[in-house]
């Protein structure tokens, strides 16, 4: 009967690659087969919002009570073990110089890295996309930053900027669209990540390009800068937006994704983009301009990057994910034979990286990476709202446990009840002698 299944899995992962063969890209999409969350309609408001709200939630608290109570009733129960409790995960790269720590040489003045508010960059009629790069080439959460950025422009009929900050910005000669113009701070300062840096670079560039509208993605530099951006603009922030619905209004994922937002944004403001709400930009090649900067003094000081490599695809980027979760009972062997059979990315639950069986860097979810590869595997993983929030935007998405009633199966395009320690040997197998590779 599994192999029976597992034939037809086999047939439909064998369909969806020769599907994508030919493809020119693995850009992930939103899936449309799904059925999505509530969305609230947009409707201007009866009562005149408070002249000094910089964003309005168009959702009165009642409503929005209402639906956090839907969102809890339809999640199912996490399954704790006894005496096991959900810690939160949390990764600290940086420290902030201890207080009483014994002064060897002179510290540099203290000063806020940004300008003061008398200072500040004038805003303008333009919206100005700020890319965190590295290397060659562009990231796809830069890429979807892109499009929302473009998208907005369109929408407010301003002109498109784009400003590439990093260390190492090559990829700035590739990140042109049509109609906008290219920029480009590159500082060595930038190399170890830090929020005040970046927010200073940020400042820089918006007094070359004066902008009302200031988009980035919601990376891990991102989500550490542009709140910081936000703030010392006096401005208001857009989160991790889904999609730009016109020149001041964007839809946001509430609750685990469980309820999507809209929200109205007055005045200048600072957004992040969610990758997975936009396909990424097809860019192409640019002549960027060089804005000046000067790293300000900072009181915190780079200590150490630990750098996890695998030989297997970056998670965030990988066309296909393979995730593990608390039904492997901590041996991985069979997602990481699945994984290698099908050149995927790993990924695993919250309850699998608490448990110290994988780094906490694969967590997929909520409160871990959100993913939205072209193919994803959910291998005894129960299918919590937490972790549905992380991977629900994958085009395909394949569930084995052996638990028919497992709420993953809900939201799978594809699902086999089986033992993982059965199905993911067969699997691999299969798909090793059918030499099935993704396309990208
Ligand atoms: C604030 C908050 C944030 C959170 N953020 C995240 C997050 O980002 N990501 C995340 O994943 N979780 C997150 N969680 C935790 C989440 O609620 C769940 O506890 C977690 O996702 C459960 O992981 P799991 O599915 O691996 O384990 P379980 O819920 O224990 O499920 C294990 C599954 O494996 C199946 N199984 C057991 N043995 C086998 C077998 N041999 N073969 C096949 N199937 C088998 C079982 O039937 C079961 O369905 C968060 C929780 C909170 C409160």
């Amino acid at each position: 009967m599994i192999s029976i299944v597992i034939g037809v899995v086999v047939v439909a992962a064998l369909a969806f690659f020769m599907s994508r063969s030919g493809s020119e890209t693995a850009t992930p999409e939103p899936s449309e087969a799904k059925a999505e969350p509530p969305v609230r309609q947009v409707e201007t408001p009866k009562a005149e919002p408070k002249a000094k709200e910089a964003l309005t939630l168009i959702m009165s608290p009642k409503e929005a009570q209402a639906a956090a109570s839907d969102a809890m009733a339809s999640s199912e129960p996490t399954v704790v073990p006894e005496g096991q409790t959900e810690k939160p995960t949390s990764a600290t790269e940086l420290q902030a110089e201890p207080e009483n720590e014994p002064q060897t040489e002179q510290e540099p003045q203290v000063e806020t890295p940004t300008a003061t508010k008398a200072e500040l960059p004038a805003g303008g009629s333009a919206v100005l996309a700020l890319l965190d790069v590295s290397g060659e080439n562009l990231s796809s959460p830069n890429r979807a930053a892109l499009s929302a950025a473009s998208q907005l422009a369109e929408a407010r009929g301003v002109p498109l900027h784009i400003c590439c900050l990093g260390a190492d910005t090559q990829s700035a000669a590739h990140a042109g669209l049509e109609g906008a113009t290219v920029h480009s701070i590159s500082d060595e300062s930038l190399a170890d990540g830090l929020s005040e840096t970046y927010t200073a670079a940020a400042l820089s560039a918006l007094a070359a390009i004066p902008a009302d509208a200031i988009v980035g993605a919601a990376s891990t530099i991102g989500k550490g800068f542009l709140p910081r951006l936000a703030e010392a603009l006096g401005c208001g922030m857009v989160s991790e937006i889904l999609s730009v619905e016109s020149a001041d209004t964007f839809t946001r994922a509430l609750w685990a994704g469980s309820t999507i937002a809209t929200v109205k944004g007055e005045g200048r403001l600072v957004i992040s983009v969610r990758a997975t709400g936009f396909d990424p930009a097809q860019t192409s090649e640019a002549s960027p301009q060089s804005i000046s900067f000067q790293a300000p003094p900072s009181k915190l000081r780079f200590v150490e990057r630990q750098v996890t490599s695998s030989a297997r695809p970056d998670l965030s980027e990988a066309s296909v994910v393979v995730s593990g979760g608390r039904g492997t009972k901590g041996d991985f062997a069979p997602i990481e034979e699945l994984a290698d059979a099908l050149a995927a990315g790993m990924g695993a639950s919250r309850a699998a990286c608490d448990a110290g069986w994988v780094p906490n860097d694969l967590q997929v979810g909520q409160t871990g990476k959100v993913v939205a590869p072209n193919l994803y595997f959910a291998i005894g993983i129960s299918g919590a709202i937490q972790h549905i929030a992380g991977m629900k935007g994958s085009k395909t998405i394949v569930a084995i446990n052996k638990d028919a009633d497992a709420p993953i199966f809900g939201v799978a395009d594809y699902g086999l009840v089986a033992d993982l320690f059965d199905a993911c040997p067969e699997l691999a197998q299969k798909v090793a002698s059918q030499g099935l590779k993704p396309t990208a």
